[in-house]
């Protein structure tokens, strides 16, 4: 999300004449935009903004902006901080981007947007903000409520990425599958955005458990575009914790629609957060077996962070070392899962969005290696014939 909204801005800063650089020496300006969904994300990008002092100090004009999250949760008292920061730009302005580069004085004005150049992918933000109050996070206090963008809109963005490459098309939002502009639902935008011509495959992330309904499924399941991947984050496998979580499912719930996701021909991948503050050896016992029975593609597990404001942040937290040791002990489980994940794959006939002559990725998100070349952005059908390790490999026709 925050590519996404990093490529929103430099468009306006395109427009007053930058353009892209990853050679600090050479940069007139650094744009710094930033995470705090835990604490090291925001830690990392204040100690690259510490860093930037010196560059600063070799030439006075040089301009440094700092944006997105951090920005919005820390405010003002980072200009006492950091006196040499130009501009910052909180994550609830990031529409308002193009005012606040134009009243900072700093740029020329503003022209024509530099044309947007995709590869194979493209993100388009189709909703803004949360309307949860998850206990352990601060993503609705830095982003605001929901904001669902016009439908009439999130389509013209799609097209005009098309027509400037993109073949995929990853729909964005916190909780994406809450979607909804009049009587425009969620599964109708994905099936009209597949139907834009030159669109390959759709993705959209992130999507909340609660709103994986069977008509959700009934509309999308047999379109062929809509990516067969849906990455849902459960966070915990324990009844107890989710409601103290405020997640909003039990571990039943979660698990009823992951089997009807798989059922309907979709592989699922999640987050995963341990040593929640009230999580229990006996808590913890329940996300591993969750683990075992969800039969994930992958899981992206992560300590928890007290994040100040939250609810959970009241709680006394666990010590480092159960943080530690639960976290080795779930990394330890779920590293195996994507190479099991893809020997399940043999045998399948799989649809591979070609990102190489030799190599693209399957609906269901597997890297597969064909026999025959094909042209990148090419759809290839392809019959699986083995794994080794997180590859497949496929007989094509004439192979
Ligand atoms: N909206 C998505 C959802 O409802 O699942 C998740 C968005 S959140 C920005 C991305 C991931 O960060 C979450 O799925 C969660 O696992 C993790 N996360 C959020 N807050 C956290 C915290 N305080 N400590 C550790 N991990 C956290
Ligand atoms: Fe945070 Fe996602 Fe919960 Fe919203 S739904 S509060 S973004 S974890």
């Amino acid at each position: 999300m925050n590519e996404a909204d990093s490529d929103e801005m430099f468009l306006h800063l395109s427009a007053r004449g930058a353009v892209r650089t990853d050679n600090l020496d050479e940069a007139d300006a650094v744009l710094i935009n930033t995470c705090t969904v835990r604490d090291h994300a925001e830690h990392r990008a204040l100690s690259f903004l510490g860093r930037l002092c010196k560059w600063k100090r070799q030439n006075p004009k040089r301009i440094i902006i700092f944006a997105g999250c951090a920005a919005e949760r820390l405010g003002k008292q980072l200009k006492k901080r950091y006196p040499y920061l130009n501009i910052l730009s909180g994550a609830k302005s990031i529409e308002q981007f193009d005012q606040t580069l134009a009243k900072s004085g700093l740029f020329s004005p503003a022209g024509q947007p530099a044309a947007q150049q995709t590869g194979l992918f493209a993100y388009v933000t189709i909703m803004r903000g949360c309307n949860f109050n998850c206990t352990y996070c601060i993503v609705p206090s830095v982003r605001g409520p929901i904001k669902c963008l016009p439908a009439a809109d999130i389509l013209a963005d799609a097209a005009r990425k098309v027509k400037a490459g993109a073949k995929e098309i990853m729909l964005l939002g916190q909780t994406v599958n809450a979607y909804q502009d009049g009587s425009t639902t969620f599964a109708d935008l994905l099936n009209r955005v597949s139907d834009i011509p030159g669109v390959e495959r759709v993705r959209f992330t992130s999507p909340h458990p609660i709103y994986f309904t069977p008509q959700f499924l009934a509309a999308v399941k047999d379109n062929p575009k809509i990516a067969h991947h849906v990455h849902l984050p459960v966070q915990s496998g324990s009844t107890k914790v989710l409601q103290e979580m405020k997640r909003g499912y039990t571990r039943e719930i979660f698990l009823e629609k992951v089997h009807a996701l798989q059922t309907a021909g979709f592989e699922i991948s999640t987050d995963i957060i341990v040593g929640f503050p009230t999580e229990t050896e006996d808590d913890f016992a329940l996300t591993l077996s969750l683990v075992d029975e969800a039969k994930f593609i992958a899981a992206y597990c992560f300590k928890y962070s007290p994040r100040q404001g939250t609810p959970a942040a009241q709680l006394k937290l666990h010590d480092e070392q159960t943080l530690e040791d639960r976290l080795d002990i779930l990394l330890n489980k779920v590293k195996d899962l994507a190479e099991t994940a893809y020997q399940r794959q043999v045998g399948t006939t799989q649809q591979v969005l070609m990102e190489e002559p030799h190599k693209g990725k399957s609906s269901t998100n597997f890297w597969v290696q064909t026999g025959l070349d094909f042209r990148p952005g090419s759809v290839v059908s392809c019959k699986i014939e083995k794994a080794e390790g997180t590859l497949l490999f496929a007989r094509n026709e004439h192979d």
